[in-house]
């Protein structure tokens, strides 16, 4: 079997004879242009160059180890810079095996590209071996994701059963892929959680002294009479918890030093708030002045721990307030689940 390819575009104005023969593992022998070759590939280019055993004019390469039909296509690419869909779909692998061994970057980008679109459950294992072989991060990564997230289809495919026979390497690295994954949803899910009860604190924080500025159902300023506010505000849930909470360490006999477990909420409320405050003249939040006077007395009591609460819940403040839509800003969190992490 004989094919011959034709230059498209003739250098100086004159059609150059074939002077190179592809060979491929079928018997197929391509005639083609060694300058066209080695101006796409400079592999190919090396492979033209290098010297030869006998005198004649024309060379052979030979390309083993793919289908015939793969090597015309993959030769036609060199010429025209094109490749259809068609082929892509029928020989996407090969074509990506090529370009990776004689360095074409178009041709195996564009392979990656396809073939990252064409993974199944059935394939995806073999893309894999081919995207480590030859070197395609992000066709690998892919890949890993897919068959991560399908393991169990893919555990039953015949390409599993051959990995595990001849690459457990690659089983193994698959397997860590699923295990870092699945620790990596874990770290998601509790800075999520996290971030909320941050947030729940810093929106308490808010409430502490709107309750204490303004007043709001039933808790004021001394000076004040709460019931004649216009009625619950727009974030009432909030402060309905905080303000029986409030009413309590008000009356209760036990307090912090007696081991009430809600006084020393409130307590830990009033101190975050202390912290956070920057205008303690004017602030009307209890304790608000003497656990900024007791922090500034004695530095050490300040530790680290408590520090990062602060600036996180600072944090969460600034981020809520800028990137919410204000519908989620008036909900209000639950107090009476709020859990303070320095309990
Ligand atoms: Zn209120
Ligand atoms: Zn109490
Ligand atoms: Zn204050």
């Amino acid at each position: 079997m004989e094919e011959k390819l034709n230059p498209q575009i003739s250098v100086d104005g004159e059609m150059r004879e074939h002077d190179v023969q592809i060979i491929t593992s079928g018997g197929l022998r391509i005639s083609a242009h060694s300058h066209i070759l080695a101006s796409v590939s400079p592999v190919l280019e090396s492979l033209i160059e290098r010297p030869q055993n006998h005198r004649s004019s024309q060379r052979n390469i030979s390309v083993p180890g793919v289908p015939c039909g793969a090597v015309a296509v993959f030769l036609k690419y060199l010429y025209s810079s094109k490749c259809s869909e068609e082929h892509l779909e029928k020989y996407g692998i090969h074509l990506l095996a090529l370009s990776h061994v004689y360095s074409v970057p178009q041709l195996k980008e564009r392979c990656t590209r396809g073939l990252a679109g064409r993974l199944t459950i059935e394939n995806v294992l073999d893309v894999l071996q081919l995207a480590r072989l030859c070197d395609a991060p992000d066709l690998y990564l892919k890949c890993m994701k897919m068959s991560s997230c399908n393991f169990k289809a893919v555990e039953l495919t015949e390409g599993w059963k051959f990995l595990q026979n001849h690459d457990p390497w690659l089983e193994l690295e698959i397997l860590q892929f699923i295990d870092e994954a699945e620790t990596r949803k874990k770290r998601t899910r509790r800075n999520r959680e996290e971030q909320k009860m941050y947030l729940q604190l810093s929106e308490a924080m808010d409430r502490l002294e709107h309750i204490c500025a303004e007043g709001c159902t039933s808790v004021g300023p001394f000076d004040m009479d709460p019931s004649k506010n216009k009625g619950p505000c727009n974030k009432f849930s909030t402060c309905h918890g905080l303000q029986i909470l409030i009413k309590h360490f008000a009356a209760c006999k036990k307090r912090v030093n007696g081991g009430c477990l809600r006084c020393k909420r409130m307590w830990q409320l009033f101190q975050l708030h202390s912290s956070i405050c920057d205008r303690p003249d004017e602030c009307r939040v209890p304790l608000c002045r003497q656990f900024k006077l007791k922090v500034q007395q004695n530095r050490r009591g300040d530790d680290a721990r408590w520090r990062l609460l602060v600036r996180k819940v600072v944090s969460a403040k600034t981020i809520s307030s800028l990137s919410l839509p204000k519908r989620k800003r008036e909900e209000g969190p639950r107090i009476a689940q709020m859990k303070m992490s320095l309990e």
